[in-house]
């Protein structure tokens, strides 16, 4: 099995630059896939060298972006990289980062990955990290909702600029994206160091200005399932959700205990990642990020379609004494 991190980020945010920093830190990488609109750009040099560093293969996808005009291009080269696995990684984990274009829909990649029937047995999507540019960031969630549908999908999401942007800034910006995504871990990143960053609630709230007159009503809901959840169940109320709501269960994510072990499972919008085993990154509990549907109403549907997730308390032990 190779597991995909996903690395996006609106245009100027600072992609490369991070991923270049901090690829030898991830663990072992076999393959780095930089998707482009220029056949060649700087940023590309610059990863090239320290994906050689980190002892990783680079391959470019050029002249459009890789969820959509060049989506063909990055499967002939996920395929290739499952080839490579099953020749030399037979037995180990394989780890490919896809660095997107500022303008892709991880959704997309997403979709790819699940409904090629060779990635979908290969690849099995791990993180979705978001990078947001320190300075300006603010800026681009209040007027890009493009920008806020990214954060609101994230796993974990960087702050760049950090040695150039004020603490309060950050903070403020930190908080912004809380907002957006309670979920998700938050760090500042600046000259190749990350920080932890402490969310400063803005004196001036934000206004999404580009929403139009259905503002987003984002929330999240975790829970923690019982072990022994029946997979069958799970997948079946999830895969139900999913198509019924694709634009209201945004992303989910976590542990379901289930009693062959614990599995990490995932979906974005439709798309529902194919599960692995769970390890600790998976967390204790599932979150959903949700847009326009009440957690109570997301809770009633899981309690009911997936009973197996809620085992019934124990019944008290009969009082001795009456
Ligand atoms: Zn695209």
């Amino acid at each position: 099995m190779i597991e995909a991190t996903l690395v996006s980020g609106f245009l100027g945010a600072g992609k490369t630059t991070w991923l270049a920093a901090h690829l030898g830190s991830a663990g072992p990488v076999d393959l780095v896939v930089v998707n482009d609109f220029a056949d060649e750009g700087v940023d590309h040099l610059l990863l090239r060298d320290a994906a050689g560093r980190a002892g990783a293969r680079i391959a470019a996808v050029v002249g459009g972006c890789a969820c959509c005009e060049r989506l063909e291009d990055l499967r002939r080269t996920l395929l290739d990289a499952v080839n490579r696995h099953h020749r030399t990684g037979a037995g180990r984990a394989g780890h490919v980062i896809v660095e997107t274009s500022g303008l892709a829909e991880p959704q997309r990649i997403a979709r790819l990955l699940d409904q090629d029937p060779v990635l979908r047995t290969n690849v099995a999507l791990r993180t979705l990290v978001i990078v947001v540019d320190g300075l300006d960031g603010r800026r681009l969630l209040r007027h890009r909702a493009a920008v806020r549908a990214q954060v609101t999908l994230a796993d974990r999401i960087v702050l760049t600029r950090a040695d150039l942007a004020r603490d309060d800034e950050l903070g403020e910006l930190a908080a912004t994206v809380r907002r957006l995504n309670p979920s998700a871990g938050t760090v500042a990143s600046g000259l190749g160091h990350e920080r932890p960053v402490v969310p400063v609630e803005p004196p001036v709230p934000d206004v999404f200005d580009d929403t139009g007159p259905e503002a987003r009503d984002l929330r999240s809901w975790s829970v923690r399932l019982g072990s022994g959840t029946s997979w069958a169940e799970y997948a079946l109320w999830l895969d139900a959700v999913c198509r019924a709501h694709p634009q209201r269960l945004l992303r989910s994510k976590g542990r379901v205990p289930t009693a062959d072990g614990p599995l990490l499972v995932q979906s974005m919008g439709a798309e529902i990642a194919r599960p692995v085993p769970a390890d600790d990154t998976a967390g204790t509990s599932m979150v959903y990020i949700l847009d326009g549907l009440a957690p109570e109403v997301l809770e009633r549907s899981l309690r009911t379609f997936v009973p197996s997730a809620f085992p019934a308390r124990p019944e008290p032990a009969a009082d001795p004494v009456a």
